[in-house]
């Protein structure tokens, strides 16, 4: 158990579209997620945002993501597998480029079917924050990264510049 280094934007773990697990007994999953909530939390502390983390961005390319938003809920093999026609607009970031807005679109409501711990499949109905956290998390495994997704060219700013722009602007900037 441990807070683990994250790779930053460049390495090509990042990129890696990650393994499906598929035994949940020997302990491994157990370890993995504690690491990731370990990881998540030091963040936070440091940093004073963060309310997710996917698996590669510790450099293991398996498919595991944990999330904090009213409750901590780690997922494994997480699918979207129903979205809404609605989207939003809003400006993401990410720890692997923590100094880096990123403008995308997002579905506002999705549900994401996923194995618990135990094995056990469940489905998790989401929206608004936890939604489009579900959606930039998903993506992590498949080797994507929100700056991919940045609705334009323009749309990708320094922290620092947002923050000065940020009275000016309408968007919520919800992590
Ligand atoms: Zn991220």
């Amino acid at each position: 158990m441990a807070v683990r280094e994250i790779l930053l934007l460049g390495n090509p773990t990042l990129r890696a579209k990650c393994e499906k697990v598929r035994s949940f007994s020997d302990g491994t999953v157990k370890a993995l997620i504690q690491d990731l909530t370990d990881t998540l939390v030091d963040f936070r502390t440091r940093n004073g945002f963060g309310r997710g983390i996917a698996s590669p961005q510790i450099g293991v390319t398996k498919r595991i993501i944990f999330v904090d938003v009213d409750r901590p809920i780690a997922l494994i093999n997480p699918e979207i597998v129903n979205r809404s026609r609605a989207t939003m607009l809003l400006w993401d970031d990410c720890f692997s480029f923590p100094d880096i807005l990123v403008k995308v679109r997002r579905n506002v409501k999705v549900v994401v079917r996923f194995h618990d711990a135990q094995g056990t499949i469940n489905d998790l109905p989401a929206e608004g924050g936890l939604s489009e956290l579900l959606q930039h998390e998903i993506d992590h495994i498949n080797g994507m990264l929100a700056i991919d997704r940045a609705i334009d060219s323009k749309h990708i700013v320094m922290r620092s510049e947002w923050k000065k722009s940020v009275n000016a602007s309408k968007n919520t900037h919800t992590l």
